[in-house]
């Protein structure tokens, strides 16, 4: 249960860091109105947004346009996913980076939105891509029978299963509803390499 201590440890780091910043900034309004209480700079610069008393920003009464220094407490804090093994993004694992990230330097804009869609995994066959797969696009609705250039009627395919899809017309693909990976015991995959037909479609 190392996690909730975590998360609680960076609650209050969060919070002490926001502190910090209030403290410091009313230093500043006390140096910018040496004259003044600093009662009335707390109220100049301090206004309410929500739940938060002491938000700084310059919100006035019939203002149109405020700004509001943001703080960390506004943001969730969410959970690193460790990088796998010795992973790089230059190690060229497209496949992981592109699906981690939604895309590598190397991988069509395309492909890379792709993967992220389908969680990198082929649309056909329901198997995770690996590094090495040759990985086509290809059109759901095909183009012969009036399918469109849109991400709606893409789908990213093995290149074999992409044949095989288009020889069968086998049609549809739920990307949003993977299949389960099946047994690695009970299916053969063949050994990839970058497809060089590339990034094409069908
Ligand atoms: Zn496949």
């Amino acid at each position: 249960m190392v996690y909730p201590l975590l998360l609680l440890y960076f609650t209050r780091l969060r919070n002490a860091i926001d502190h910090l910043i209030t403290q410091r900034l009313i230093a500043w309004a006390r140096s910018r109105h040496p004259n003044k209480a600093i009662s009335w700079a707390v109220r100049k610069y301090w206004k309410t947004k929500g739940n938060d008393n002491w938000s700084f920003s310059t919100w006035e009464e019939g203002m149109r346009k405020t700004a509001h220094l943001i703080q960390h407490n506004e943001f969730p804090i969410i959970r690193h996913i460790k990088v796998k093994g010795n992973s790089s993004p230059f190690d060229g694992n497209q496949v992981y980076w592109s699906n981690r990230m939604g895309k590598h330097p190397e991988m069509p804009k395309r492909t890379a939105t792709l993967l992220k869609q389908q969680q990198g995994k082929c649309c056909f066959c329901g198997l995770t891509f690996k590094d090495g797969d040759k990985l086509e696009v290809d059109h759901i609705i095909p183009k012969a029978k009036g399918g469109k250039d849109t991400y709606s009627n893409f789908q990213l395919l093995h290149r074999h299963c992409h044949d095989t899809k288009t020889s069968q017309d086998r049609g549809m693909c739920d990307k949003h509803q993977i299949i389960e990976e099946p047994d690695e015991g009970k299916l053969s995959r063949p050994v990839l390499q970058t497809s060089r037909r590339g990034d094409s479609s069908a």
